[in-house]
């Protein structure tokens, strides 16, 4: 005779009832624990077969025991689950669309907060009278089944939303790295597993350093050091690196991410433009020199004498090759200007910008039918400035041409020149269309025009106020506008009087 043989039934009841606390306790949240101890409840009952079965995901049905198949009834079972009470219930009515072949069994249904989370069954082959013993057994074995189901389930939800946080991570095209608040490495998404060729189990717990490989990418999140503001691959993919700090709701330091912005497609896009732009412009040049002149000589006769009407022809030719050629050399400056991009070294000399103004002002195209009074002014104090006078006469020539396109007939332009807080400044001022606010703040952006019918009216490229900024900003000052709607702007260009735009004593002798 064995030892389990010779114990009473409270004996087996308490020792089993031991092992399935001490389960539950050392795996709350597997599935493997399940089973076994349905079988040391049968066992310490002698029933047919212990059933429990948990309808929502995760499923689980686990019956030790012969003579219940509840797979194929789960429709069936979830719907008298529902039925049942609270608590065991002893010798329910089983519904007859549930098959099963039993003569006494006790059920409780397994809930948490009024979800019914699934089913917990015994049943015997012959009638049985259920101890006092028994049934305490089959509710605390019940109460356990329940703390399992429920952990069962946010097991689950958890690895639900562990997964669904590693999909939505490597559906982001960018490579994205988590490290924890000691910058070990904690995850990379798939964008950055094949950018770094590491995978994030090969990666987890090591430096950043050590998985990226390039030191200035790596003291990123020290946070003293400015980030570099691009970054190239091995393989010649260009990157603009970003790093945030994740805290808790206490400003706790909980974990870096360092996102790579991929803007390899739009460097060579940039690269491909300006290429198109160099082609385009000189392309274009030549003819367009080259009609310029034969049209000059029409037009000073010295291939005959034209009539009234051949004259007026051939002043509009003459006025569409000069519109276009400012704008071909308003494409070839803006790339040559741009000082991201631009390649143009500044060829310094020394502008009398009271000249400049002057000069810009008798040679500008005005169209005799605008009546526009252009004024120049230049203040006693503006000094000789040793600046780019081929990029300044350009930058000045957009704004005065801006002036004229933009204002109505019988308008006012002040073309002035003035010096103050250490810098020169040149500034263009109409009384003409005016711009709003909003539109103001975009206007110096490569190819932004105010969206208005007016403006829509006249012909332009957007390239002007671009190239004027890049021009002020090649020489360390600025570029701005201050205007209303409906009543005039105002643009300036600020050069600093330090640096290099000084003239020095040396120089002018
Ligand atoms: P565009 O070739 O279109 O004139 P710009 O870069 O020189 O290009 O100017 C950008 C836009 O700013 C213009 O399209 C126009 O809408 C607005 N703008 C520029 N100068 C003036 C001005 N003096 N008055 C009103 N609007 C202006």
């Amino acid at each position: 005779m064995t030892q389990a043989q010779i114990l009473t039934q409270d004996d087996q009841t308490i020792a089993v009832i031991g092992d399935l606390i001490s389960r539950v306790a050392a795996a709350p949240a597997s599935e493997n624990t399940i089973s076994p101890f349905l079988g040391r409840v049968r066992a310490a009952l002698g029933a047919q077969w212990v059933a429990f079965i948990q309808f929502e995901e995760p499923r689980v049905i686990v019956v030790d025991g012969d003579g219940f198949d509840a797979a194929p009834q789960m429709t069936a079972l979830k719907a008298w689950a529902k039925t049942i009470p609270a608590g065991l219930q002893i010798n329910s009515v089983v519904p007859t669309e549930i098959t099963v072949s039993a003569m006494s069994s006790a059920v409780a249904p397994i809930i948490n907060q009024s979800e019914q989370l699934g089913l917990f069954w015994v049943a015997f082959g012959q009638q049985h009278d259920f101890a006092q013993s028994e049934t305490t057994l089959l509710k605390l074995t019940h109460e356990l089944l329940t703390i399992l189901a429920i952990n069962l389930r946010e097991k689950e939800n958890h690895e639900a939303t562990a997964q669904l946080n590693i999909s939505l991570l490597n559906s982001i095209s960018d490579p994205l790295i988590i490290l924890d608040h000691d910058q070990r490495l904690l995850r990379l998404n798939r964008a950055a597993e094949a950018v770094f060729h590491i995978t994030t189990d090969q990666a987890q717990g090591k430096s950043l350093l050590d998985v990226v490989q390039s030191p200035e990418l790596a003291t990123m999140s020290s946070g003293s050091i400015k980030p570099p503001a691009e970054w190239v691959s091995p393989d010649e993919k260009t990157f603009v690196p970003h790093i945030e700090a994740v805290r808790d709701d206490n400003g706790q330091l909980e974990a870096w991410v360092l996102v790579l912005r991929d803007i390899t497609h739009y460097k060579r896009l940039n690269r491909n433009q300006s290429e198109f732009m160099r082609i385009v412009s000189h392309d274009l040049r030549s003819p367009l020199t080259a009609m310029q002149g034969f049209a000059s000589m029409l037009e000073l006769g010295l291939v005959g004498e034209l009539n009234e009407k051949q004259q007026h022809f051939v002043s509009k030719i003459l006025s569409g090759i000069n519109q276009m050629t400012g704008l071909v050399e308003n494409i070839q400056d803006a790339g040559r200007y741009d000082p991201q991009s631009g390649f143009y070294e500044l060829s310094r000399s020394q502008c009398d910008l009271g000249d400049m103004l002057r000069r810009i002002v008798d040679n500008q195209l005005v169209p005799a039918e605008k009546q526009l009074n252009i004024s120049v002014s230049v203040a006693d104090n503006v000094p000789i400035i040793n600046a780019d006078a081929t990029m300044l006469e350009r930058a000045i020539i957009n704004l005065v041409d801006n002036a004229i396109k933009y204002t109505p007939t019988g308008g006012k332009i002040e073309v002035a020149a003035k010096s103050e807080n250490n810098e020169v400044i040149v500034y263009v001022r109409d009384n003409g269309l005016g711009i709003n606010t909003d539109d103001q703040a975009h206007l110096f952006e490569r190819h932004v025009r105010v969206a208005r019918q007016e403006h829509k009216k006249i012909k332009g490229s957007g390239l002007g106020l671009f190239i004027v900024r890049s021009v002020a900003q090649r020489h360390g000052g600025d570029a701005w506008v201050e205007s209303t709607l409906g009543t005039g702007s105002t643009f300036y260009v600020r050069i600093p009087l330090d640096g290099p735009n000084i003239v020095t004593a040396a120089a002018k002798e």
